[in-house]
């Protein structure tokens, strides 16, 4: 193993979230436009250079990998690369020891890869979910179905996998259905945890994020509804993620907050991102990243790659500028959530 990964602000960096393709098979409408241009096939890392560069990094002290994309169920042969990494986790590999594995998915491919990915040793699961009215998920979604969702989401927790529910907050869209979210979630025992929406990617309305200002739904607004219901009690409880939890004493369910915006959620950053390209994003929210392709595709050994990772961490901002407070959509990146990883 080499030296743990350290940033300026003496953050350790233990968490990497890997996107492993740009592709979707849905078309939400606060993450990219209909017709929305992928990369070229060709610009994309092979499985087996994801592999070798995740693997470096668990060599270089992550414990944590979450595969994103875009859909990671969409990306062909993707289960091979779980396979791999699973080596990480029953201390079988070299590199060291992967604490988890896990997942973030609109649903869609769930119902057939739900048993593959639990023997791979996925145990924890978030699936991406703003409503429970098949017309709104159409809609939201352009191109899901919401009972197809469903079906995966039953045959995930079929397997014994956790499963957790991410509703990006949005104003008059889910907010009448806040108190259904969270009946369902009780009655399948899923967990539950709301996102509130970014500016990134296609904003909608050309350039200036009115719209996605307009659907701008403060968690903290949601978090006084749910109080009108239920008494909610800080939890000490944390992931590995951003979020924040709090239980709703009535019910003993734990809900999860991610608020970009309100709260700035920056000062205990352990993570970083890899893009599907081999681009390594060290903040969600800034436009710097360094470009690990080039060192993995010339050098067979992993040393180049292991010194590029180390000077991109050498220079991990503080952390980001997002910003609604003025009326405008602050701080915003052109850059799709598909392409970084949500
Ligand atoms: N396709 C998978 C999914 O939807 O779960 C994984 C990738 S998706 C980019 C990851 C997460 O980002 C989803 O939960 C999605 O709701 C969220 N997301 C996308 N665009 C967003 C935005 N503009 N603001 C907040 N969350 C966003
Ligand atoms: Fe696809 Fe996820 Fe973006 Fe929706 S949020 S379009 S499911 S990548």
């Amino acid at each position: 193993m080499s030296a743990p990964l350290i940033d300026p602000f003496a953050r350790t960096i233990d968490y990497l979230r890997v996107s492993v393709t740009d592709r979707c098979d849905f078309r939400c409408t606060y993450c990219m436009s209909e017709h929305m241009t992928f990369l070229p096939k060709r610009d994309l890392l092979t499985l087996e250079e994801l592999d070798r560069l995740c693997s470096a990094f668990v060599r270089m002290g992550v414990r944590k990998l979450r595969i994103t994309g875009g859909e990671p169920l969409v990306r062909k042969g993707i289960m091979t690369f779980f396979e791999g990494m699973s080596r990480h986790l029953d201390g079988t590999s070299e590199a060291g020891r992967l604490d988890e594995l896990t997942l973030t998915t609109n649903g869609s491919q769930l119902d057939r890869f739900a048993q593959p990915l639990w023997d791979a040793g996925v145990r924890r699961i978030n699936v991406s979910l703003d409503t429970l009215d098949p017309d709104k998920f159409r809609a939201i979604t352009r191109w899901g179905s919401l009972d197809k969702v469903r079906r995966g989401i039953d045959a995930a927790r079929a397997t014994g996998m956790r499963v957790k529910i991410n509703t990006v907050a949005l104003k008059g869209f889910n907010e009448a259905e806040l108190f259904d979210l969270v009946d369902w979630c009780a009655r399948d025992d899923l967990d539950l945890t709301f996102i509130e929406v970014m500016p990134m990617g296609d904003m909608g309305d050309g350039t200036d994020g009115t719209l996605r200002l307009g659907q701008y739904w403060p968690l903290r607004d949601l978090r006084t509804r749910l109080a009108e219901r239920f008494t909610l009690s800080e939890l000490s409880y944390r992931t590995g993620g951003p979020a924040r939890y709090f239980e709703l004493q009535e019910t003993g369910q734990r809900i999860g907050f991610i608020t970009p915006l309100t709260h700035n959620f920056c000062e205990s950053c352990n993570r970083v991102r890899l893009t599907c390209t081999g681009e390594l994003y060290m903040c969600l929210g800034q436009e710097d990243m360094a470009d690990l392709r080039a060192p993995l595709r010339t050098s067979e050994g992993d040393a180049p790659v292991e010194a590029a990772i180390r000077e991109a961490i050498a220079r991990k901002p503080k952390g980001h500028d997002f910003d609604y407070s003025r009326q405008r959509a602050d701080g915003q990146m052109s850059r799709h959530m598909s392409h970084t990883g949500g």
